[in-house]
């Protein structure tokens, strides 16, 4: 697959139509958490720098196609432009005139696209309304990429369009850790259950050495081989999907592994009391609420033999300490092996992120994808309509 980026289009004294993601936290009127934003400031700073206008679209939260003022963009515009460094200007009701008034070098930003109906359905009719403010599309939104919106996939194909350099980094980064990965190849997936994650497993059963599995899910798979899991999370109706993954990966050649001793509580709260017991002795009264160190040793040796990891899910209940020690020591060792030039490391996911982030972790990783849905269909195999509109 092959994209146009900002070095192979010309910028200067072009109104450039940038989508991004700027769905951020908002707290009584105030951004809490600016990352996204600052995500998208090397696109649009080289754009402005380029000699171009740049005209940011994006959404925020669910309106479903209806003007709901408490989700304006206008209240993100204080964040953005702190972000920057300079004033952006708000555009809602006539885009042509405003779009019209800027000079080169100017930011603006439009109203909440979801306001209209015809985002979200991918209309044709709304994207070109959106297309003919511009002369270039740039897309650098990766985590809405996932969806085929009006200014996601329609509008991609009615202009000269490229990807910005957040949604470049973001590829470039996938691509390296599932598309032509350095081998041997590890997947860690853990989180809830099996039955959100099927597509998951089965494609990364498919494109890599070894599947770790941890988390809530790697209990389905233990009832799956017959050992009672006591009261733990897992979905036994799930067990012959299961059995099927492990059938799949003995096939392809990919080998699975599953926790040999975990940490059981009676209780799921932070504190719980709770002991470390082989993995097929759960006590029938308890619960498996986080992998136990036999099982960080093996996982530890395999993230030795491996040049790539990939990471979706936590290896327990990592919101409760101490459950969170199996995920925190996994993540500490891949950080350590990427330092050491060892190992490219990508991980995502909403859960995941939040538990590499509080290990302190997250900065050691190769790439840590903030996608969410986007990057879990991304691991899945699926195509990204925003992507495939794109290819060149
Ligand atoms: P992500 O958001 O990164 O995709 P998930 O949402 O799939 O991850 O999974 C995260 C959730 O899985 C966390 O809330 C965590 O507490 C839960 N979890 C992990 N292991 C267990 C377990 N053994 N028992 C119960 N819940 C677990
Ligand atoms: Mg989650």
């Amino acid at each position: 697959m092959a994209w146009k980026t900002l070095d192979d289009v010309e910028i200067k004294a072009k109104t450039v139509l940038i989508r991004v993601d700027i769905n951020v936290p908002v707290e009584d009127g105030k951004v809490t958490d600016d990352t996204r934003i600052q995500r998208i400031i090397p696109t649009v700073n080289e754009v402005i720098s380029k000699g171009g206008k740049a005209i940011l679209m994006a959404h925020f939260g669910r309106p479903k196609g209806q003007v709901v003022p408490e989700m304006s963009l206008a209240q993100i515009v204080p964040a953005v432009e702190a972000a920057l460094g300079k004033p952006v200007t708000f555009i809602s009701g006539n885009y042509a005139e405003s779009v019209g008034a800027l000079s080169s070098g100017d930011v603006a930003l439009l109203e909440n696209l979801r306001f209209n109906p015809g985002e979200e359905k991918n209309d044709a009719g709304f994207a070109q309304r959106l297309a003919s403010l511009g002369d270039l599309y740039v897309n650098d939104a990766f985590s809405a990429a996932h969806r085929a919106h009006a200014s996601t996939e329609a509008i991609a194909r009615l202009m000269p369009c490229c990807a910005g350099r957040l949604m470049e980094q973001e590829l470039s980064a996938l691509e390296t850790a599932l598309g032509t990965p350095k081998r041997p190849v590890v997947a860690v997936v853990g989180g809830a259950k099996v039955s959100t994650k099927l597509d998951l497993l089965s494609n990364l059963v498919e494109k890599t050495d070894h599947l770790v599995i941890g988390g809530g899910m790697a209990n389905t798979f233990l009832a799956a081989q017959g050992i009672d899991v006591g009261k733990s999370l897992a979905e036994h109706d799930m067990t012959d999907t299961a059995t099927e993954i492990m059938t799949k990966a003995k096939t392809v050649g990919c080998t699975i592994h599953l926790p040999v001793d975990v940490v059981v509580a009676r209780d799921f709260k932070a504190g719980a009391e709770n002991e470390t017991v082989a993995a097929d002795a759960c006590p029938a009264d308890a619960m498996i609420l986080d992998a136990g160190p036999k099982t960080v040793d093996n996982l530890e040796a395999v993230f030795d033999q491996c040049e790539t990891l990939i990471w979706n899910g936590p290896l327990g209940a990592f919101e409760i300490p101490p459950f969170d020690i199996a995920t925190n020591a996994a993540a500490a060792k891949a950080a350590e092996q990427t330092k050491a030039g060892k190992l490219i490391s990508v991980a995502g996911g909403g859960d995941t992120v939040a538990a590499l982030n509080v290990s302190g972790a997250a900065d050691d990783f190769t790439y840590i994808s903030t996608a969410g849905g986007a990057f879990l269909e991304w691991m899945e195999g699926k195509t990204l309509p925003g992507v495939a509109a794109l290819e060149t």
